[in-house]
């Protein structure tokens, strides 16, 4: 192979956002940008985040394995300095992480082919060290197998900023359907007299029939069905009496790609628009297709 440090080929342009990036490479590394919100890899570097549009994007050093996903093999270079080096192949490579990198290819047109694991590979090319990639010297550099924690998931995976809401009206019924689930014979639901005395001023209906809303939400809507909650921290902000409308919301916060797991923010409110309920939620969503 041509030794490519002879070269006299234009440097990349660097600005502000992107100086990180070849300042990195310069030195043997490979960065990419990780977003603090949704968790998303990120390249090439950007202002915000592709995803969900955070500002909260960090360099983090990537594994350097990726794959060759397309490539061609170059004989009429963009720039002349090239020409003594054609031809040669230019790839895209899927990073590990997860986003695509465009890349020179250090190996000869019949010793690839897509799909094959490659390394990161730093080169002196001209004046500079380029970020380029080659073939994978040892199972160490094999980039791991993308698994989708979402596949056999109803409704798909979730994207996040997705958001579902549905409304319904509380009725004595529901009190009585949650004494009955749990004993819970709490004056405050029953004794309407009683009731009228209290900071409530009303009979109110019990905080799981509040909440249960948020459970016909993620069930039915968003992750869909299958979801259960692993975890929830629910701040009861305003009781709920009999007879009000009431509408749970959640919305995807952030989603693993390699389990079935978001967490939420969720809330449900009254008919005046008041928050009542407001919290976070950790949902996990089992995989019934195929079952
Ligand atoms: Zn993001």
């Amino acid at each position: 192979m041509t030794d490519l440090t002879q070269l006299n080929v234009p440097g990349p342009i660097e600005t502000p956002l992107t100086e990180p990036f070849w300042h990195a490479a310069a030195e043997g590394r490979l960065m990419i940008q990780h977003c603090g919100h949704c968790k998303s890899a990120v390249f090439y570097p950007r202002a915000i985040c592709p995803q969900c549009w955070s500002d909260a994007l960090e360099w983090q050093e990537a594994s350097g394995r990726g794959r060759l996903k397309s490539f061609s093999e170059i004989w009429k270079p963009g720039h002349p300095g090239w020409i003594q080096v054609t031809p040669y192949l230019v790839g895209l490579v899927e990073l590990e992480e997860g986003p695509t990198m465009l890349s020179h290819i250090l190996a000869d047109n019949n010793d690839v082919t897509v799909g094959d694991p490659l390394f990161f590979a730093p080169t002196q090319v001209g004046e500079r060290v380029l970020p380029l990639f080659r073939k994978i010297k040892t199972e160490r550099e094999r980039p791991m197998s993308k698994t989708d924690g979402w596949a056999g998931v109803t409704n798909g995976k979730p994207v996040v900023g997705q958001a579902a809401e549905r409304s319904r009206v509380t009725t004595m019924g529901d009190i009585q359907a949650f004494t009955d689930m749990t004993g819970d014979r709490n004056p405050v639901h029953y004794d309407e007299a009683l009731a009228k005395k209290t900071a409530f001023g009303k009979l109110i209906v019990q905080g799981g029939v509040t909440t249960g809303i948020l459970n016909a939400c993620v069930a039915e809507d968003l992750p869909g069905p299958g979801t259960v909650f692993l975890n929830t921290n629910l701040n009861f902000k305003k009781a709920v009496g009999v007879g009000e409308t009431i509408t749970g919301r959640v919305e995807i916060a952030t989603m693993r790609e390699d389990k079935p797991i978001c967490t939420l923010n969720v809330s449900v409110r009254d008919g005046a628009g008041d928050i009542c309920v407001e919290g976070t939620a950790t949902t996990f969503t089992m995989p019934l297709q195929g079952l």
